[in-house]
């Protein structure tokens, strides 16, 4: 068993399998063009696979899948199969905007993938084109309903911004439910990557949308997990992500891993360990030693939730994985 620094329980690796991305959204990704890791620095999946086997023996039963945008990521369902068959009982989810589904559902699923989340922040063209600076929305409502045809889990993740999409929350909300999927808000977390001057709707703001037209009561959050869950009153639920309070870091269980091969305690913070030359020697023992010591100093909380104004994280989330 994995437990950190401050006796948390470390059950779930977050893997970004490349930076890379096919859509630009505002909340993501600088405004200025910049340059990509070259692609010989990213780790092979192989190399990827051999700390996850670490993790694996470690006590890690839950990975999800990242980016950047993953799908751009070839022979992802390899990766996936690679995973599913080391571990089959293994909690594996992806996470994707939903541009590639189309093409890749059925693969994934053949390959042991379990669930997604699809990034889906406006169900009209232009609004969506605005967020993404792509026209994406079309590609990604049939990548849901591929992903729905194929037998996956499917969730909807969703980033309220005010005047741009703040006007869509109960309509995506009616979207998710008629399609019988779980929506969660995610609030904006700043960042100095993101176009400047974006807010995002709070939580409270979120909720009180909603109550113009249904009823619901708050029914917690499942340990572990940072979404906190309301139910309709003919028991639809939906969840609201909040990284401006600081409950869900107390039982924070994961760690992430980025395609370079960098080792993240914390998505608020910059500090992270490399894993590379470890696995790229094969060296076992080394990558669990790394994996133990950024645990040992894995972050209390993260500083969203600092009662100073404007709060920004120094991460770039198409590194990270969000
Ligand atoms: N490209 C995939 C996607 O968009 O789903 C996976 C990576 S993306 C970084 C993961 C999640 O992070 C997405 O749901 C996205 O909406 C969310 N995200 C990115 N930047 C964010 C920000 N500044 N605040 C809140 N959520 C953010
Ligand atoms: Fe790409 Fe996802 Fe970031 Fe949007 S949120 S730019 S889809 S990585």
């Amino acid at each position: 068993m994995l437990i950190d620094g401050h006796g948390r329980k470390v059950n779930y690796l977050r893997i970004s399998v490349t930076e890379r991305c096919n859509f630009r959204c505002q909340y993501c990704m600088p405004e200025k063009p910049f340059s990509w890791v070259p692609k010989e620095n990213l780790l092979s999946f192989e190399d990827l696979f051999l700390f996850i086997k670490v993790g694996i023996d470690e006590g890690i039963d839950k990975i999800r899948i990242t980016g950047g945008e993953p799908l751009l990521r070839a022979d992802l369902d390899s990766f996936v199969k690679m995973i599913s068959d080391y571990k089959p009982d293994i909690d594996l989810a992806l996470t994707t905007n939903g541009f590639l589904l189309k093409e890749t559902a059925q693969k994934l699923k053949d390959a042991g993938l379990k669930r997604l989340n699809v990034s889906l922040d406006s169900l009209k063209a232009g609004v969506a084109m605005k967020i993404a600076q792509r026209d994406v929305l079309i590609k990604v409502l049939e990548g849901i309903d591929r992903a729905l045809h194929v037998g996956l889990g499917v969730k909807i993740n969703s980033v309220p911004l005010k005047g741009i999409n703040d006007d869509e929350v109960l309509a995506l909300l009616e979207f998710a439910k008629s399609k019988n999927l779980q929506i969660r808000y995610i609030e904006y977390m700043e960042n100095r990557f993101a176009k400047e001057k974006l807010q995002g709707l709070n939580a409270q703001e979120i909720q009180d949308i909603i109550s113009t037209k249904y009823s619901f009561k708050p029914v917690g959050r499942v340990a572990s997990s940072p979404a906190h869950l309301f139910e309709l009153e003919d028991g639809y639920r939906f969840g609201i992500i909040d990284p401006h309070k600081h409950d869900f870091c107390e039982d924070c269980n994961r760690i992430r891993l980025t395609a370079e091969g960098m080792l993240i305690p914390c998505l608020y913070f910059d500090e992270a360990m490399s894993i590379k030359e470890s696995v790229q020697k094969g060296d076992v023992q080394a990558a669990a030693n790394v994996l133990k010591e950024v645990l040992a100093n894995k972050p209390e909380k993260n500083k969203w939730s600092s009662d100073s104004e404007n709060e920004t994280s120094d991460r770039a989330f198409y590194e990270t994985g969000g």
